[in-house]
């Protein structure tokens, strides 16, 4: 539905916020571009939206080369991270203002404004202007207004950041809720790892202007294709150990630890497990890591384990009642099945 082809934006002063990237969204898919800030998500959304002008490469959207077409005939609808409504605009017009653009006749214009309004649990305030509305509100009309004209595609740049946490979660189901419903191929850009995951189909991960990973949410998470991935998604970060395989085993960070038969005699690499996937063991364990135990965060139903050791910090999580003392020897054992080695740490 959307293919991007050696999409390069170099801005006047010399930054290059995109360089070469490729992309390819699948029909209806909620797909979303996940990176620091900027990596160059922004200008990735607004390339495709008609906002910005790429300095090469080709931008396709359901199989018309789009690349020089102006925005208003992309069929794709954004919706910004500061909502942009019409402050002097009650509800029921920032929500036809699309179709008003369109010339759409009155009367259908406010009776699809009505049924978007239902939709969305905006009935009871079409009347009143955005500086009247909270924030979740003011959200909901932006949404409704990205949905009014039934666009092709629905662009979102990070459109739940402005609100506070809670309602952020209710936001998100919502939305996600909506795509499912309507099935519209939806691009989100968001820096927070939990969004990406729970919201997407498939998701990209982006730094310094190109894409270093695309996959499945669960691919992903557990196999991060380089230390940049691993070290960004997850709600608690992956442990990254130096180490260097020897005699057939890897030795990282006081362990000894099963490598993988390709790996040669000497090669230095880098030593990645979730600590939700590190055990702790109160006696030595030549396959775990030696430290004492420096902090313990409470999680909620878990707790985060930092240990120390000589020359580096690994944590573990722990279930409920398992938590050792501060102060204590421990060993931090990498879960077999559930370790990645990489090579270009
Ligand atoms: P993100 O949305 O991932 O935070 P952006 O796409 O906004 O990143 O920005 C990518 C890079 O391009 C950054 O270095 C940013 O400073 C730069 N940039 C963005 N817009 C402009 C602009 N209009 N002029 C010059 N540099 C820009
Ligand atoms: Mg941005």
């Amino acid at each position: 539905m959307i293919s991007v082809h050696g999409l390069t934006k170099v801005f006047p002063g010399g930054v290059r916020a995109l360089d070469s990237l490729d992309l390819d969204i699948g029909e209806g898919e909620f797909f979303a571009l996940l990176g620091p800030s900027g990596c160059g998500k922004t200008t990735l959304l607004r390339s495709i939206a008609g906002l910005e002008t790429p300095t090469s490469g080709r931008i396709g959207i359901g199989g018309t080369d789009v690349t020089t077409l102006a925005p208003g005939r992309r069929d794709v609808a954004m919706v910004f991270q500061d909502y942009a409504l019409f402050p002097h605009m009650d509800v029921a017009a920032n929500i036809a203002y699309p179709l008003r653009i369109r010339k759409t006749p009155r009367a259908r214009r406010e009776a699809r404004a009505a049924e978007v309004a239902d939709r969305l649990s905006l009935t009871g305030l079409l009347g009143r202007r955005p500086g009247q509305l909270s924030g979740g509100q003011q959200q909901r009309v932006a949404l409704a207004r990205a949905v009014a004209c039934r666009p092709r595609v629905f662009l979102f740049d990070e459109p739940l950041s402005n609100l506070d946490a809670r309602l952020r979660l209710e936001a998100r189901t919502f939305l996600k809720r909506l795509q499912d419903e309507l099935g519209v191929t939806t691009v989100f850009v968001t820096h927070d790892q939990g969004e990406a995951l729970a919201l997407a189909h498939r998701i990209a991960v982006m730094d310094a202007g190109r894409i270093v990973q695309v996959g499945t949410p669960a691919e992903i998470f557990h196999r991060p294709a380089t230390t940049f991935v691993a070290s960004f998604i997850g709600s608690t970060p992956m442990n990254l150990l130096p180490g260097r395989a020897g005699d057939g085993v890897l030795h990282v960070a006081g362990a000894a630890l099963p490598a993988p038969g390709d790996l040669p005699e000497g090669e230095p690499i880098v030593y990645g497990v979730r600590p939700e996937y590190t055990d702790l063991s109160a006696t030595r364990r030549d396959d775990g890591f030696p430290g004492e135990v420096a902090v313990l965060e409470n999680l909620g139903a878990t707790t985060l384990v930092t240990l120390e050791g000589p020359d580096h910090l690994v944590q573990a999580v722990v279930g409920e009642g398992r938590e050792p003392a501060v102060g204590t020897a421990a060993w931090a054992v990498p879960r077999r099945g559930r370790a990645l080695v990489y090579r270009d740490g």
